[in-house]
Formats: structure tokens, C-alpha cells, sequence
């Protein structure tokens, strides 16, 4: 595979930092070559010493590109895949083997996010191989709308899946993300079949994801799995909001405040309500 493009620096001290074009020469071929073999991702960047993102102090890959538009979407410039730096599958593994001990001893391990990693199945399954080599706990941070794309194999490199559940209700999540629920879903079942634990992130926005009704569904079908070990509610903010602006994309929640303590205390209590663990 050729590319002529440098290779900037992977680390970012926090994903909130904006990156453009920067996968922007390679040519169409070898983005497609590369998604095919997973011989070469694009990521966004590399955090470290994240506690927020899975158990312990974790190492992050951000991917490059969604197929989703979520209104309240903190890293629009994930969206697009030529935004990533091309990171070839070896040069990623150098990367996490330089903290693989560290992780270890923090009871840490890799998370892979995005953007959505599931656009760049093979190469995530190629990395989280590489890091359950090195013994490193592995957690995907997906929308589980490509689920699918995972064989059954490929669920065995991975320990934890943070599952982003957008709200129950069908038609509010198409307002919401511009896409169908249900393979998320469906996904989300495969995971209880097979026992793998999902720890459930649900992004709390006033007016657009509040609503009680629709957070007990989500709630009772989370509970139902019998697999979801965790519910993490995070409160929107407006962190990502520059970045909108500074891309040119219409921003709708421009005047939306984060929650109030009183309804991040009433959606944690339906989640725990359903005997599950939220926080
Ligand atoms: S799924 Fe995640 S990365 Fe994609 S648009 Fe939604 S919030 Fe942004």
C-alpha cells in the first residue's frame, strides 16, 4: 500500500481537540484495500490515562468516521474517515505495546471508540487480537449498528462492549441520529446470548432523550438482557459545540443546557429502579 501522507502525531491530550484532513492524500484504493484487510485503520488519535472510557486507567483508539448524525455529537470531525491519520495495523500495535505493561498493573486495558469503530470492523478486530496477545483487556465503544459485522470470532477478542443506546422510542431515534435503532438492538441481544458484558452509555439531553417513558423501555430492556454489569447516564454538555461551528455543520442544540441535577437523579432512578447499576 502507498501513501505519501506524514504521519502526525497519534496522541492527543483529550479527543475534544479538532483534527481535518488529515487521511486526506491517500487514495480511494487503499482506503478501500485497507478496510477490506484491516491491515490499516484511521484514527482520530490515541488517549492515555482515561478512567471514564471502561474499568481502570485505559488507553484509547479513536476511529475515524460514523454513519451516524447524532444532534448532540461531540466529535463531528470523527465523522469522516479521511479526517483519521492512516495508522497501519503494526504501527498501532507498537503504539499500545508501549503501555501494554502498565495497563496491566492498572488493571487497565484498551478502549476502541470513535467516531464508530465497527466502520473499520477488521482492523479493530486485528488490534484488539493483538492487544489480548500482550494480555490487555480490550473494550469496544460502539452504536452496535454494525454489529453484524462481527463474526462470533471476532466477539472472542473482545472483553466489554460500551453499547451507546440513543433512546428506545423508533422514530425519535431517527430524529435523533438519522438512523433505525433496531440493529442496535438486535445486537445488544446477541451480546446477552453470549454473555458478554455491555456496560450501557446513555447520553442525557433535555427534550431530546429525558423522557421518562422512553428511558424505563430502555431501562427494562437493559435490564432483561441480564448482561448489562453498568449504565453510565452522561449529562450533555457543550464541549463539542466549537467544533460544529469550526466544520460549518448546523448545530440545532445551540441553546440547550445541560440536564438538571433533578433529571440526571430521575433517570438514574429508573435505571436503578430496574435493579441495574447506574452511575
Ligand atoms: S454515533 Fe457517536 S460519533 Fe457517531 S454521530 Fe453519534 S455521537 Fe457522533
Amino acid at each position: 500500500m502507498s501513501t505519501t501522507t506524514p504521519q502526525p502525531t497519534l496522541e492527543a491530550k483529550s479527543p475534544y481537540e479538532l483534527r481535518v484532513n488529515l487521511g486526506k492524500g491517500v487514495p480511494e484504493s487503499d482506503v478501500r484495500s485497507a478496510l477490506a484487510s484491516g491491515d490499516m485503520g484511521f484514527l482520530h488519535s490515541f488517549t492515555t490515562g482515561a478512567t471514564v472510557d471502561g474499568p481502570g486507567v485505559r488507553v484509547v483508539a479513536w476511529t475515524a468516521g460514523c454513519m451516524w448524525r447524532c444532534l448532540y455529537c461531540h466529535n463531528p470531525d470523527t465523522w469522516t474517515m479521511s479526517n483519521g491519520i492512516p495508522v497501519t495495523i503494526a504501527k498501532a500495535t507498537e503504539q499500545l505495546r508501549k503501555y501494554s505493561r502498565g495497563l496491566q498493573v492498572m488493571s487497565g486495558g484498551l478502549t476502541v471508540s470513535g467516531g464508530e469503530p465497527l466502520m473499520q470492523n477488521k482492523f479493530v478486530v486485528k488490534l484488539f487480537a493483538a492487544a489480548k496477545k500482550m494480555g490487555v483487556h480490550t473494550a469496544l465503544d460502539s452504536n452496535g449498528y454494525y454489529g453484524d459485522r462481527l463474526t462470533d470470532a471476532d466477539l472472542e477478542t473482545i472483553d466489554l462492549v460500551m453499547l451507546d443506546f440513543k433512546t428506545w422510542d423508533a422514530e425519535r431515534h431517527r430524529v435523533l441520529t438519522g438512523m433505525d435503532n433496531a440493529p442496535t438492538i438486535e445486537f445488544a441481544r446477541r451480546l446477552a446470548a453470549r454473555k458478554l458484558p455491555i456496560w450501557l452509555r446513555y447520553v442525557l439531553v433535555p427534550d431530546l432523550t429525558d423522557d421518562p417513558e422512553d428511558v424505563g423501555k430502555t431501562a427494562a430492556f437493559a435490564a432483561g438482557l441480564g448482561n448489562v454489569s453498568r449504565v453510565d447516564v452522561l449529562p450533555f454538555h457543550q464541549m463539542g459545540r466549537y467544533k460544529w461551528e469550526k466544520l460549518g455543520l448546523e448545530y440545532k442544540l445551540q441553546n440547550t443546557e445541560p440536564p438538571s441535577d433533578e433529571i440526571v437523579e430521575r433517570t438514574l432512578g429508573i435505571f436503578r429502579n430496574a435493579g441495574l447499576k447506574a452511575y
